[in-house]
Parts: structure tokens; C-alpha cells; sequence
């Protein structure tokens, strides 16, 4: 087996030379643990925050050790009760093309699947709940908000913007490039905003005349800017990320005027992360489910080929190599 380790803490954006592939060695079975072969391994922003030794809300990686994120694979020997051969799990699994874990945080998929086992790792997984959380637990939309999502076209953005429409609400959604804006058309939101060509804030004007009541922010920076000073009074700012910040390596600047706005508008800023909210996922993948057997939610992805391409597609979602769910399929090479 092998397995890709950090090989140096990147600087800036991350590069393939952070990462190296070495040999692991296949450890046998002890009581309780499993042989898992990954299926799908899911790659995220916040990796990034991991690579660096910045104190965050979880533990950075090693130098030297293996680099991890979230995987649906397959049991192929057990030695853990409940758990079988062929089983299909979800967990933090190492980038390892097989490997022995334990079944703490492990989780059995249901059998009678209806949709693709990848979706556990997007739409009805870690990324549609943090839609969820911020949308409809955290921001209460309702049919009379206005409302704006950065990252439109990523996996969060996608299912926020869906949600937005299944609780009947106006949403303009901003992404990069022509190619997403369209995808978005199809998602069903009201606009879209091509943040690349154009001038962010003039296009902001034109899309929320009245002002933006919820603003779900995936990315932090100008667009942050933008959509602070076209909120309606009492409006809701729901901070999920900052994407455009993650490869700084010095504080940025602004956003101008933040403090001014807040006061005389009355608005409200909470950030907020999707694990403290881990309760509300049994309520979300019901609704989910039924939402997608209803046509209602789509489950968008882009998944690359092959386990050797982890670290490609984890550095691709800097430069918005994904519509939808970045997924890497470890099955095929
Ligand atoms: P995405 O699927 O949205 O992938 C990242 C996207 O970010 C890219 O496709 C790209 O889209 C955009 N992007 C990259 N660099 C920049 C930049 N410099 N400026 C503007 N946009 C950029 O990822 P996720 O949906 O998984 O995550 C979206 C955000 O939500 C991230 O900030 C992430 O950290 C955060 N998050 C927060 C959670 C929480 O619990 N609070 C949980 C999960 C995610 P484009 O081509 O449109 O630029």
C-alpha cells in the first residue's frame, strides 16, 4: 500500500512538492479494527488550515505523517463486530490506497442506497449539512429573504443556494467563470454573478436593488466587502468561510468600513463551524433524501480519477478546478 504524507508546510498556495508518496506498511489485524479499501476520498478547503501550525479548531498535520480528509470505503476484512466484509463505510480515513483503522467514527452507509454513495461525502454529507446549518438552522430563511452566496458553484454554495429555493427564496449566487454562472441557471437560482469579469459591487447593485436580507459567505475578502455594504438593515451574515485568505501569509486588509455599517444597519455576523451542529444530521439527510427523490436537490460533483491525483485535486480547489463536490475516485488508476 502506500500513502501520501506532507512532505513541508506550503506557503502560499499549495503545491504538489508539499506532498510525497511513500510506502505503508500493511499492519495485520488486531481485535476490533478493519481492512478498508477507500472507494471516494472527498477533498476540502479546510485541509489547508491543517497543513499550516496555526492554532484552528482541529489539529494540524504532522510533517512526515500521513495526510487525511474524509472517504466512503470498503470493508474488505473485519475483525470488528457489526461490521463486515463488503460493508460500505464513511470516516477520516489516511490517503492510503489501503489500510487498517478501528471503527471509532466510522459510520455503515444504508444499504438500500438510492443515489450514489459519493453523494454521503457532499449533498448528504458534511457539505450539505454546513449549507443546512447556515441557511435554515443558523440564518431561518424564509420565502421573504434576499439572498446572496459566495462560492456559488462549490459544494457548500451549491446545496445553500438550492435550499434557498426549496424555502422559497430570491438567490443570487456568485462563482468564476461563465461555465459555473450557467451551472447555477440549472441549480435553479434567480442570478448569477461571474465575480471575474465583473465589477462585483455594481453587479451587486443591479441584482439586490432592496438590498440583501441573508448573506451566506464562503469566501471572505472583496466579495466579503461587497456584500457588507449592500445589506439591508437587520440583515444576517452567515460567515461559513474565507477561501480567498486561506494561502495569505499576511493579514489582509479591511474590510473597509465594517464597524460603521454594522451599527447603523443593525447587522448581525456569525461565523460558525458544521461540527458543532453534528445533531442536525440525522433531520438533514431525511429531508435531503426526500428532497432528492422530489427532484428538488441535486447532487453536483467533480471527481477526479484515480488515487494518485489527491494531491492535484486538493490544490485544484484554489485555482475552482470543481463544480460542485470535489471527490477523488480511489478505485481507478
Ligand atoms: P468549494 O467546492 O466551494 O471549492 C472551493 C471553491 O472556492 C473553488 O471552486 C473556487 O470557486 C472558490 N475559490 C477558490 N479560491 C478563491 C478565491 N481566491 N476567491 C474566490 N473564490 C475562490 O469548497 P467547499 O464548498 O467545500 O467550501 C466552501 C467554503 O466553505 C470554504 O471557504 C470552506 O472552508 C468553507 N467550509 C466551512 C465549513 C464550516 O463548518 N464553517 C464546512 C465546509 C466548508 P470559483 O471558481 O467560483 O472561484
Amino acid at each position: 500500500s502506500q500513502v501520501f504524507v506532507l512532505a513541508k508546510r506550503p506557503v502560499g498556495v499549495p503545491e504538489l512538492e508539499d506532498f510525497d508518496l511513500v510506502s505503508l506498511q500493511e499492519d495485520s489485524l488486531g481485535d476490533g479494527e478493519l481492512r478498508i479499501e477507500p472507494v471516494t476520498f472527498s477533498v476540502d478547503p479546510y485541509l489547508r488550515g491543517r497543513m499550516s501550525d496555526a492554532r484552528s479548531y482541529v489539529a494540524p498535520f504532522e510533517v512526515g505523517a500521513p495526510i487525511a480528509s474524509a472517504g466512503i470505503g470498503k470493508i474488505m476484512e473485519s475483525r470488528a463486530e457489526g461490521f463486515a466484509v463488503g460493508d460500505f463505510v464513511r470516516g477520516e480515513f489516511p490517503w492510503a490506497s489501503s489500510f487498517v483503522l478501528g471503527t471509532a467514527g466510522l459510520w455503515k452507509l444504508p444499504t438500500d442506497l438510492e443515489v450514489d454513495p459519493s453523494a454521503y461525502l457532499g449533498v448528504l454529507g458534511m457539505t450539505g449539512l454546513t449549507a443546512y446549518v447556515g441557511l435554515v438552522v443558523l440564518g431561518k430563511v424564509t420565502a421573504e429573504d434576499e439572498v446572496l452566496v459566495t462560492g456559488a458553484a462549490g459544494a457548500v454554495g451549491s446545496v445553500v443556494g438550492q435550499l434557498a429555493r426549496i424555502f422559497g427564496a430570491r438567490v443570487v449566487g456568485s462563482a468564476g467563470g461563465s461555465a459555473k454562472v450557467e451551472q447555477l441557471a440549472k441549480l435553479g437560482f434567480t442570478a448569477g454573478i461571474d465575480y471575474r469579469s465583473s465589477d462585483f459591487a455594481q453587479a451587486l447593485d443591479v441584482s439586490f436593488p432592496d438590498g440583501i436580507s441573508l448573506f451566506f459567505d464562503n469566501v471572505g475578502g472583496k466579495q466579503f466587502e461587497a456584500g457588507l455594504h449592500r445589506m439591508k438593515d437587520f440583515g444576517r451574515i452567515l460567515s461559513c468561510g474565507a477561501i480567498s485568505q486561506y494561502n495569505d501569509t499576511e493579514l489582509p486588509p479591511g474590510p473597509r468600513g465594517l464597524e460603521g455599517l454594522v451599527v447603523r444597519r443593525r447587522l448581525r455576523i456569525q461565523g460558525f463551524i458544521v461540527s458543532d451542529h453534528q445533531s442536525h444530521y440525522r433531520e438533514y439527510l431525511s429531508k435531503a433524501t426526500q428532497w432528492i427523490r422530489d427532484g428538488q436537490l441535486q447532487s453536483l460533483e467533480t471527481i477526479a480519477d484515480g488515487f494518485t491525483e489527491l494531491p492535484t485535486a486538493f490544490v485544484s480547489l484554489f485555482s475552482g478546478g470543481n463544480i460542485g463536490k470535489m471527490l477523488v475516485n480511489a478505485t481507478s488508476s
